[in-house]
This record gives structure tokens, C-alpha cells and sequence, in this order.
């Protein structure tokens, strides 16, 4: 049974208060204001949502705050769980209307939102430093780049869509600005939208609460260039991917150009449908790979000409040869380099350098992975890397497989259990057992030891 809901309940009210103010007026009224309180369990606390779509939104995003700041009002309180209510039970403030009553309230925020954002634009805001010519060209982008150079300047599809694919912070939705800006200098008239996934996905579930989804339809299929970021996100929800797939076969049928960026390409796209996947390879995928050092110099270059920050050659080409995970924390660092200079006056120098980034350094430190690991050995002792995950117990594999794990437990932070699973799903005493073996047999034998002691090094280096 319920505890004492009505202390609960105020505590609530008090939390609800806390989050308006934290996201603001807008965002809370769409999102936590139609939450409930619908019972408080054994120290769980159960917060209904008028719908399912809801009930994801807020877990992701808000379920974490949430928990945090009611449990700062209730010291008991041990987990808070979101679940939808039953339509039929929907007693508390006017959340989701039925037709009838929406009809007849036109001052009911929920059309008048809706209403304004069909007239608005539901365009994100455009970075301006997000554009070609501040766009620096290298091996690794250089397709990406002309693709989407010729998609800006067409004046007609020439491609669609265009599927834009690399990892984090390479450029993906600098190159999507680019073409917005592009586009909307060269020809006001055309209706460009960009948006991220994300966003796409929030513009929809608002239109499905709020019962508007015709007029979330037109506006997208009244476009003509439609970009969406990250469409991995979209991956998973079968509704939000349903829609995407009929606004993005609508536009495409019209003639109108799509842009569609996402961390993987269009075959690897987990959880997203197969038609919608293929669908989405039609056209020209362009991906962008991994920076190389001179690309990575040139844009440190460039960044500290914008920055107009007197940076010596040398720290440049130290951060071009350390920071190599992608050009965000590049320009991070580049950022972090120049503020800590100007902030006590002092000209930027290697040492320097070095002392800021120190934890950045760090983290950029080549790790060496299972798989490097198992494909370096397997090398050495001359067998398929496949042994590695095979059942197969013979010497001639096992060995070698067991200096593999030995090493894998030694040069990287995995656990036993982890390790295992790499090696064919072995159990974590195997590994524990291909430990101990391999430090027994070093003892014995020192020039087995050597040979292990050169993998390793080797793997390091
Ligand atoms: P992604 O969308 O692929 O995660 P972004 O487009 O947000 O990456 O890029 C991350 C940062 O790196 C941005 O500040 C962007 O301007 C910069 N950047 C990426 N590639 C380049 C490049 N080739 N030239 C200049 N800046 C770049
Ligand atoms: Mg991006």
C-alpha cells in the first residue's frame, strides 16, 4: 500500500519547482509538468506520464535529476520509477486532452504550441563558424567535403540522400552547416531545415501529445533541403523511424534534397529498420575517416590564426601528434593552450603546454586493445587469429592464446570475466588459470620470457 502520499506530495511540488527553474519555462511545461505522483512504494516512487513516448523522453533524459532531487527531499527514498497511466485514469491537470475538449479550449497551450511551431521554424540555430571556407581539406574528409560542396551549390538533386558518416567530432555537422549556409545565402527563398535526430524526435512526440501531427507533417514535407544529424538516435523507436521513413520518402519523392549524418554507416545502423537502413544508402554515403597529422596540423594552424594567438610551430606539432582522438578536443586543447596563456600572461611554450593538458595527454595515450593484442600474438606464433576464439585445446593454439590473455591482462584495464568473453566467451577462470600459467612457465624458461617480454613491447610501442 501508498505511504503517506500527501508528504510525498509536497515534496513533489517542491521538486517540480526545482526542475522549472533548472530547464526552464518552455521545456518543462512540455516534458514534467503533466508528471504525477502516483504513489510512493517501500521507498520507490512511482511517477506516472500521459504516454509512452513521454515515458522514454523523461527517462532519458530527466529520470537521473529527478531521482537525485527527490531524494534529497525524502531521505528514504531508494528508486523512482516512470510508468504511463492508463488513458482512462487521467485525472490530473488537462494532460493530453481528448479531441472533443481540445476542439472546444483553443487558449489550451498544447494547440497553441503546436500552432506556433507549424507557422515557426523548426530549424535549430546555425553555428557560423560552421562553414566551408573555415572547413580545413584533408585525405580523411576530402570526399565528404565534395560531396557536400556539390550538394550546396546544385541547383539540382543530384544524390539523395546524401549520408554523411564518421565518428564523433570529425566534421560531420560542420559540414551540414555549411551546406544551411550555403544554401540560404545563395537562394533566401529555399526553405533549408536542419535538426538533429533528436530534435526531429522531440518535434514529433510533442505533435503526437498534442494531437497535431498534420501539421508536423507539412511542415517538414514542405522543405526543400532537409538535414538531420546523428540519425543513430533514431534507432530503436519504431514510431519516430516510421515517420522518418514516410517524411524522408515524401521529400525524396517531391525531388527535394535529404542530408542525413549518423556515427555509422547506413549496413550498421543497429535497431533500425531494414527497409529504412537500405533506403537510406541509395544515394552517395560519404564517410569521414580518422584525422591524419597533417590534416591535424593544418586545422591548429588555421584555429590559432582565427584565434589570433601567437602559438610556436612546436606546440602545434605537439598537439597534432598527441591529441589524436578527433578535431573537437583538438581545438579543445588548442582553446585550453591559449586562455591559460593570456590568463597569466605568458608567452605559450611547450612546457606550458604540457602542464595544461596534462589529463587530456593522458587520456590520448595509445591504449593497446584486446584485439591488437590477439592479432600481434597470433602473428608471432604463426597461427589464424580465429584460434584465438576457438574451442580448440591443442598446444599449438592454446598457448598462444594464453600468452594473448596473460598480455591482455597486462596491458589493459580489462576484467578477467571481460578478457574471456574476447577469447570465445571463455569463462574468467580460464583466464585466471592462462595467468598463472604463463608467469609459471616464465620462470622456468627465460627464453620464453623474452618472447613475451618483446610482444609486449612491441604492443606498446
Ligand atoms: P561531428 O558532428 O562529426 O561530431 P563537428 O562537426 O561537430 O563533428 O566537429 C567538431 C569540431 O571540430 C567543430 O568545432 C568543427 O568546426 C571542427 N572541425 C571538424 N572537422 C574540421 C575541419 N576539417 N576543419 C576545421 N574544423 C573542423
Ligand atoms: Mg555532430
Amino acid at each position: 500500500m501508498s505511504e503517506d502520499l500527501s508528504a510525498y506530495g509536497a515534496a513533489w511540488g517542491r521538486v517540480k519547482d526545482r526542475l522549472r527553474s533548472e530547464i526552464g519555462d518552455a521545456e518543462f511545461k512540455s516534458w514534467l509538468s503533466p508528471l504525477d505522483l502516483c504513489a510512493v512504494d517501500r521507498g520507490r516512487a512511482v511517477i506516472g506520464v500521459p504516454t509512452r513516448f513521454m515515458g522514454d523522453w523523461v527517462r532519458r533524459h530527466y529520470l537521473d535529476r529527478i531521482t537525485a532531487l527527490l531524494g534529497q527531499e525524502c531521505k528514504d527514498l531508494r528508486s523512482v520509477e516512470i510508468t504511463v497511466k492508463k488513458a482512462a485514469s487521467n485525472r490530473s491537470q488537462g494532460v493530453q486532452a481528448t479531441r472533443g475538449e481540445a476542439a472546444q479550449s483553443p487558449s489550451r497551450p498544447g494547440r497553441r504550441r503546436a500552432a506556433e511551431a507549424a507557422n515557426g521554424d523548426f530549424s535549430a540555430p546555425l553555428d557560423p563558424r560552421f562553414n566551408f571556407d573555415n572547413f580545413v581539406i584533408g585525405k580523411s574528409n576530402e570526399f565528404a567535403h565534395a560531396a557536400a560542396r556539390r550538394v550546396a551549390e546544385a541547383n539540382q538533386v543530384l544524390f539523395n540522400p546524401l549520408f554523411l558518416y564518421g565518428g564523433v567530432g570529425l566534421g560531420k555537422t560542420h559540414l551540414m552547416h555549411a551546406i544551411a549556409w550555403h544554401i540560404r545565402a545563395k537562394d533566401p527563398s529555399r526553405r533549408v531545415i536542419y535538426l538533429s535526430a533528436e530534435k526531429f524526435m522531440y518535434q514529433f512526440i510533442r505533435a503526437l501529445r498534442y494531437q497535431d501531427t498534420m501539421a508536423f507533417k507539412e511542415q517538414f514535407r514542405s522543405v526543400d533541403v532537409l538535414m538531420i544529424d546523428d540519425v543513430q538516435f533514431i534507432s530503436g523507436r519504431e514510431t519516430t523511424q516510421e515517420e522518418f521513413f514516410h517524411t524522408f520518402n515524401a521529400l525524396v519523392d517531391q525531388n527535394r534534397q535529404v542530408v542525413i549524418s549518423a556515427d555509422k554507416s547506413p549496413s550498421d545502423l543497429e535497431g533500425m529498420k531494414e527497409r529504412l537502413r537500405s533506403r537510406l544508402g541509395w544515394g552517395l554515403v560519404a564517410d569521414i575517416h580518422q584525422t591524419d597529422y597533417e590534416l591535424r596540423l593544418s586545422i591548429l594552424a588555421n584555429k590559432a590564426e582565427h584565434l589570433d594567438a601567437d602559438v610556436p610551430l612546436k606546440v602545434l606539432e605537439f598537439l597534432a601528434h598527441k591529441i589524436t582522438s578527433n578535431v573537437r578536443e583538438l581545438e579543445g586543447a588548442l582553446n585550453r593552450v591559449v586562455a591559460h596563456a593570456t590568463l597569466v600572461g605568458r608567452d605559450i611554450s611547450l612546457e606550458a603546454t604540457q602542464d595544461v593538458l596534462h589529463d587530456l595527454l593522458r587520456a590520448n595515450d595509445r591504449r593497446v586493445t584486446i584485439e591488437e593484442i590477439q592479432k600481434q600474438v597470433a602473428a608471432h606464433f604463426n597461427i589464424r587469429i580465429t584460434d584465438m576464439h576457438s574451442p580448440r585445446r591443442a598446444r599449438a593454439v592454446a598457448r598462444p592464446r594464453q600468452v594473448a590473455m596473460y598480455l591482455a591482462k597486462q596491458l589493459t584495464t580489462r576484467s578477467l570475466p571481460e578478457i574471456g568473453r574476447k577469447f570465445g566467451g571463455r569463462d574468467h577462470t580460464t583466464v585466471m588459470h592462462a595467468v598463472r600459467k604463463i608467469e609459471e612457465l616464465r620462470g622456468a624458461d627465460s627464453g620464453f620470457s623474452e618472447d613475451v617480454d618483446l610482444l609486449r613491447r612491441m604492443l606498446e610501442s
